[in-house]
Order: structure tokens, then C-alpha cells, then sequence
């Protein structure tokens, strides 16, 4: 009980905190939210989404589950994800994983946790689908990494297909989704040079993720490898 109680003693010297710097900024966010971004991350502990962005309460609409991942038959996802686009009119879309992630890890080795083993499913549907890029990488860890990055770039184009994108596109609605990849062991977040903003560029993207995918081995640099993964 006095874990918790900690927590809320920690909430009061927070919120004392803000307020001594804007006495009405609570008074003004219950009013109303107007973030420009929508972020889908890993449920991951260490991945606080607004405290990585470096971001205030108000200005970063989140999702967040094991491993990242957009189902299209997720409805928690998807509503989170509609009413930011529809309602909130966020104008980004963030999908970001991580290196060393669980998740992926827990999806890579097949590895029977649970209930989550059939969420994961959808990571191993990426698996399979790059199977010719990752099977090459003999190191563990390294593997683990760069499907981390392929689960980004899956995710990113899952979102574009959804029809909640794709109606935000067709009425002329600004909006682009983008993939990123954030290392623990730096805290620092890296782009995986993967935004989409239209059809076009969806179908630009789509292509290169198969042209790599069916090559294996080295990318081209699009999309992946943006940063070295770490081996942890
Ligand atoms: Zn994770």
C-alpha cells in the first residue's frame, strides 16, 4: 500500500509543479485537447511516449500495446486511431517500436507466454513475410533487431490501408504516418526514414518494402537500418 501511496504523493508534487509555473494549465487542458499527433507505441515500460518526445499533457494522443502492432480487426486501435484523425484532426501518425522489444523477441522464438502468443501472431506474420532478409542474419540479437525495424515498417503500412486514413486522404485531409525505432540503451529515437503522406507514396513504399523483402540480404538503405541495431 505505501508503493502506492507514493505514487499519488509523486502525482501532487507534479501537478504542484506545473502549476507553479502556469497556475491555469490545468484549467485550460480540461477545457479542451488539441495534440497534433497520434502515437502508436509499445506498451513497454520504458517507452513513455509524451516524456520521449519531450511533450506537455495535451499534445500527443496515444495507443499503445505489445509489440506495436495495428490489427485491422483491432477495434481499440482503430477507434483510438479514428477519433484522433476524425475528431482531434492530428496531422501525424507515429508508429514507434523499439530494439530489444519483448514482443517481438517473444514472437521471434515462438515462445508460449499465453493469450499474447496469439496477438504476437501478427509479428510473426512479418517474420514470415521477410523471411528472406532475416533468416541470412545469424546473430540473435541482431535478428531480433532488424525485425523489430520490419515490424515498424508493417505496422506504418497497416495503418495507411485503413479505411480511416485512406477516407482522411480521399477528402483532402493532411495527415501522414510515419515509423520510428527508439533504442533503450540512449534514449534516443531514430527515424526509420519511412513517411507516407498519400496513395501515391503508399504505393511507392509498398513496392520498396517488397523489392527488399524479395531480395534478402542487405537493404538499400530504404526503410531499415537507419540506425545500427543494438545487440543487447
Ligand atoms: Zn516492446
Amino acid at each position: 500500500m505505501s508503493d502506492l501511496k507514493s505514487l499519488l504523493d509523486n502525482n501532487r508534487a507534479w501537478a504542484e509543479g506545473i502549476r507553479a509555473q502556469d497556475a491555469e494549465f490545468f484549467q485550460t487542458l480540461a477545457r479542451q485537447q488539441s495534440p497534433t499527433y497520434l502515437w502508436i507505441g509499445c506498451s513497454d515500460s520504458r517507452m513513455p511516449a509524451t516524456q520521449l518526445v519531450g511533450l506537455a499533457p495535451g499534445e500527443l494522443f496515444v495507443h499503445r500495446n505489445v509489440a506495436n502492432v495495428v490489427a485491422h480487426t483491432d477495434f481499440n486501435c482503430l477507434s483510438v486511431m479514428q477519433f484522433a484523425v476524425d475528431v482531434l484532426k492530428v496531422s501525424h501518425i507515429i508508429v514507434c517500436g523499439h530494439y530489444g522489444c519483448g514482443g517481438v523477441q517473444a514472437a521471434m522464438l515462438n515462445l508460449k507466454l499465453g493469450l499474447i502468443d496469439n496477438w504476437l501472431r501478427h509479428v510473426q506474420d512479418v517474420m514470415r513475410s521477410h523471411a528472406a532478409l532475416l533468416s541470412p542474419i545469424e546473430d540473435e540479437a541482431q535478428r531480433l533487431n532488424k525485425l523489430c525495424e520490419l515490424n515498424v515498417t508493417e505496422q506504418v503500412l497497416s495503418v495507411a490501408r485503413t479505411t480511416i486514413v485512406q477516407s482522411a486522404w480521399e477528402r483532402g485531409q493532411e495527415l501522414s504516418v510515419h515509423g520510428w525505432i527508439y533504442r533503450l540503451d540512449d534514449g534516443l529515437l531514430h527515424d526509420l526514414s519511412l513517411s507516407i503522406a498519400n496513395p501515391e507514396e503508399l504505393s511507392a513504399a509498398y513496392a520498396a518494402v517488397t523489392k527488399v523483402t524479395a531480395r534478402g540480404g542487405a537493404s538499400d538503405g530504404s526503410f531499415e537500418s537507419a540506425a545500427e541495431p543494438t545487440v543487447r
